[in-house]
């Protein structure tokens, strides 16, 4: 008798297209926002022609409620609240308060302008175009009138995800998207709205333990501040040196979390057009790092932006590197939910995500 091929669920929601701003500044250059709906859609389209996935579309947002046990209330309802302002533009109320002409309130996103320094407000705050810069640290973070519906379902594919491998799947695929690993309770920035994998890995803490390991070219900064006093959860990362590299300010080496869950935090920053040899040895280094920690469960933030030919990238990863990546890691032998985040090299990401999948299938 021949047994029966397991699929891996990917779950999925056709919500996230409603989230599209179009440019970003970068230094002097205005270009095209990099964080676009494609992404997920050849995600999607290619791993479902591999024969390898089981199709679970999300269709259902999660309760709020659920949401604000990982991140800040303030911040969630906030990003709601704005949304929902932004549907009631028209083309006459954008030319009066914006002074843009014919411009289709579908594609209008609010950029924040003001990030206030929290230790130096004297006057609370309540209008919604104040409030953008307060609960943001970058002007990475635009918002449309689809970027709340986006990013909820975004975060209800991670939490479902988590709730199959809770209730006994040893691998699923959260195509998140809006990414998440760069906001933190009370913070967006970096194309990131909802910390997708966070909200993930606080649901898998009812089997135990979590250990999240990141391997966006991006440092997890979000992830890494909502986790850093919790001893339950184990943070780890390789990305690219903060030194040269967006976040900046985070992903160093000696940051191993707070003084309530010392080591319990493990950056491997790597400098620029890192190879895959010496991504595979940082690697070896952090899964060492994730058996002392003997985790039940495993959230893998999988961004694919340190591939060779990512726009935004330096790393030198060969599609093939995701297999040996994902080989290392289902080694583990743990339950594992992977929650998609970064990756711009957009025509490849089908490829990249069947290799890892396939890495993981691998033994
Ligand atoms: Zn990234």
């Amino acid at each position: 008798m021949v047994a029966e091929k397991k699929l891996v669920p990917l779950l999925f929601s056709h919500h996230h297209q409603h989230h599209a701003p179009i440019l970003e500044t970068h230094h002097a250059k205005i270009l095209n926002y990099p964080e676009i709906p494609r992404r997920a859609e050849i995600i999607r389209e290619h791993l479902f022609g591999t024969g390898l996935m089981q199709p679970v579309l999300v269709e259902t947002p999660m309760p709020k409620s659920e949401i604000y046990q990982t991140l800040d209330a303030g911040m969630v309802d906030y990003l709601e609240a704005i949304s929902q302002d932004l549907a009631t533009l028209t083309t006459e109320s954008l030319s009066t308060f914006y002074s843009l002409k014919d411009t289709d309130p579908a594609h209008f996103y609010r950029y924040p302008s003001v990030f206030p320094q929290r230790d130096r407000i004297y006057h609370s705050h309540q209008s919604l175009m104040g409030l953008h810069g307060y609960y943001c640290f970058d002007k990475d973070a635009p918002v449309g009138k689809g970027t709340w519906e986006a990013t909820l379902y975004s975060a209800t594919i991670a939490h479902q995800g988590a709730g199959m491998i809770l209730a006994g799947q040893p691998l699923a695929y959260s195509l998140c998207r809006p990414p998440g690993h760069h906001a933190s309770r009370d913070l967006m920035g970096g194309y990131c709205y909802l910390n997708n994998a966070a909200i993930a890995a606080t649901r898998l803490r009812e089997m135990g333990t979590v250990a999240i390991i990141d391997i966006d070219y991006h440092h997890g900064n979000g992830t890494q501040e909502i986790f850093w006093n919790d001893p339950h959860v184990l943070f780890t990362s390789i990305h690219a040196h903060p030194e040269g590299e967006y976040p900046y300010f985070t992903g160093y080496a000696e940051e191993i979390g707070g003084p309530l869950a010392p080591h319990t935090n493990l950056n491997f920053p790597l400098h620029a057009g890192a190879t895959e040899i010496v991504f595979l040895a940082a690697m070896d280094e952090l899964l060492a790092g994730v058996r002392a920690f003997n985790p039940a469960s495993i959230v893998v933030s999988l961004g694919f932006d340190a591939f060779e030919q990512d726009p935004l990238g330096t790393f030198k990863l060969k599609a093939e590197s995701y297999f040996k990546i994902a080989q290392k890691i289902t080694a583990l032998q743990l339950p594992t939910l992977l929650v998609q985040e970064g990756g711009y090299a957009v025509e490849m990401l089908g490829i990249l995500a069947e290799q890892f999948v396939s890495g993981m299938l691998s033994i």
